[in-house]
């Protein structure tokens, strides 16, 4: 089949979205490889065509309020995780001291 410029110009947005039958697909594909103006055509086109969608790192408004809730969440495990270590810090000295008084009351009673 011979395309026109025309007709692949009006294909190849389909052309690109591979919304083409394999008829026309290899059609426009052989117009494009001998025609300069229509491939050039077809990498601006395909260029500026909407990527696959990539995963957003923009927050909007919904996700921000959510970030938000679970940082305070993580920020208030975190705070208790640190006072939990504290106490058991202060547990553990208590228990070394206890454990050495112990130790020097058992050598003064000997
Ligand atoms: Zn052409």
């Amino acid at each position: 089949m011979n395309m026109t410029c025309n007709m692949t110009k009006d294909l190849l947005d389909l052309y690109i979205e591979k919304n083409l039958s394999t008829d026309s697909l290899t059609a426009v594909e052989e117009h494009l490889q001998s025609c300069p103006d229509c491939m050039a055509l077809f990498e601006n086109k395909r260029n500026q065509a909407p990527k696959k969608p990539q995963i957003k790192f923009e927050v909007n408004g919904i996700d921000d309020v959510i970030i938000d809730k679970n940082l305070k969440l993580l920020s208030k495990r975190l705070k208790t995780r640190k006072i939990i270590n504290i106490i058991s810090g202060v547990f553990m000295a208590l228990l070394t001291v206890s454990a050495c008084l112990y130790g020097l009351i058992k050598k003064y009673e000997d």
